[in-house]
């Protein structure tokens, strides 16, 4: 049987593991997207990305989680480069704040390495933070840190090598179904293939054939602050962190730049846009005021202001789990979007997922949860 032809139709970083997926497996790959490889204006991009295991979002993510680990390490051996490095993760927050013991909960479950830290040990380990006298800390050692646009290259290089058309530049106008497959239309040609991958990201409602999944688009705000010892910030000896304060809440990420601690607030909202292609270049100053206090507060190494802000877009769907599967109405397509801020770990796991459903109409990882019926 011939090879099968098949079209990614964005190439974020859902969209390049499932084309390096793909393609590895022999399938003849085409992928399209409107950005170049690693650009900043969707959602995977924006300097680091935080990997865990212990997994607050659900413990039936735990095996997608391991597999994805394994892939990220077949990944970086194939491209010769680090993307995963895995400096620890800390939750941080009151005892019985949900988040806290939605993680111990998992590590429990799935019989995970862990350690949680009263308020006096965790400021002895981890000086980078503040801790309230009611607040621990759980340390997950198989969390830490992925590098998002080198990743993406990564994926898209490796791809291209195992035979995939990489075609950045080139932004979808059409997707027609025609007897024998799909017909792909682009600003500048058109592709007639037997499969269609739809991963658009946050663009998902501006493609004809997914304008009725829910997806919402939000953007996200990363603030970098700069940090009075870099050498004390460096993923060696400050894991990534998630913050649940009273009063504030936020991922924080180690040194990588050699001088910036990154902040991404939770606390002040992720507010809906009509498309990506509005995104602001920066937040309002009301937002950088408030980030800036979480930071002073609960961050006594860094200095007081942003040195950076980055603004990046993401689709939400109403569960905050993603869409992966069967596009509804057309079984002959697979979309994958909706990854509501936590896919990009979880990222080459996905892309095996996508690549068993087009080869093999069905996958023997469980994606229950992630069916696009769920809202038909
Ligand atoms: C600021 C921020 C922080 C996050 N932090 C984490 C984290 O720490 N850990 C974690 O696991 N996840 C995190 N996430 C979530 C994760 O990054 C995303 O879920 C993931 O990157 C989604 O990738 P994607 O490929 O679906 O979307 P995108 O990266 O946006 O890619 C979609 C691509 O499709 C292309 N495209 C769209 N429409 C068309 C068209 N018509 N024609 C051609 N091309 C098209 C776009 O140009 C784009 O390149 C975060 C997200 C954001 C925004």
């Amino acid at each position: 049987m011939s090879r099968p032809r098949v079209a990614v139709i964005g190439t974020g970083v859902i969209g390049a593991m499932t084309s390096w997926q793909l393609a590895r497996r022999g399938a003849d790959v085409l992928a399209l997207d409107t950005h170049s490889p690693g650009h900043d204006r969707g959602a995977s991009a924006g300097e680091s990305r935080i990997f865990r295991t212990a997994y607050k979002e659900g413990s039936h993510y735990v095996p997608l989680l391991q597999r994805a680990e394994r892939l990220w390490r077949d990944l970086e051996r194939a491209a010769g480069t680090e993307l995963l490095t895995l400096c620890g993760g800390l939750t941080i927050g009151p005892a019985d704040h949900p988040d806290v013991q939605a993680v111990r909960r998992c590590a429990e479950a799935h019989d995970l390495d862990h350690e949680v830290l009263d308020a006096a040990q965790a400021r002895k380990r981890f000086p980078q933070h503040r801790f309230d006298d009611d607040e621990v800390a759980v340390l997950d050692p198989a969390a830490g840190v992925l590098r998002p646009e080198p990743a993406v290259q990564a994926a898209l290089r490796v791809a291209a090598d195992e035979g995939a058309e990489v075609l950045p530049h080139h932004r979808v106008t059409d997707v027609a179904e025609t007897a024998r497959g799909w017909r792909i239309s682009s600003d500048s040609s058109t592709f007639d293939v037997d499969h269609v991958v739809f991963a658009p990201g946050p663009w998902a409602p501006a493609l004809e054939p997914l304008r009725s999944l829910p997806i919402e688009v939000r953007m996200i705000t990363a603030c970098w602050f700069a940090a009075r010892d870099p050498g004390a910030h460096r993923p060696e000896e400050m894991p990534i962190a998630i913050r649940r304060h009273r009063d504030a809440g936020f991922s924080c990420f180690p040194v990588l730049d050699g001088a910036s601690v990154k902040v991404v607030p939770h606390h002040l909202g992720w507010p809906t846009l009509q498309s990506p292609d509005e995104l602001p270049r920066s937040a309002a100053p009301a937002f950088a005021r408030a980030a800036s206090d979480a930071a002073q507060r609960l961050l006594p190494g860094v200095t007081p202001h942003p040195v950076r802000i980055g603004t990046y877009a993401e689709g939400f769907t109403p569960d905050e789990h993603a869409l992966l599967g069967p596009l509804p109405g057309h079984p002959g397509a697979t979309v994958m979007t909706g990854f509501s801020g936590h896919g990009f770990k979880l990222a080459p796991v996905f892309g095996e997922i996508g690549a068993d459903l087009v080869l093999r109409g069905s996958t023997a990882h469980d994606t229950r949860h992630l069916d696009p019926h769920r809202f038909a």
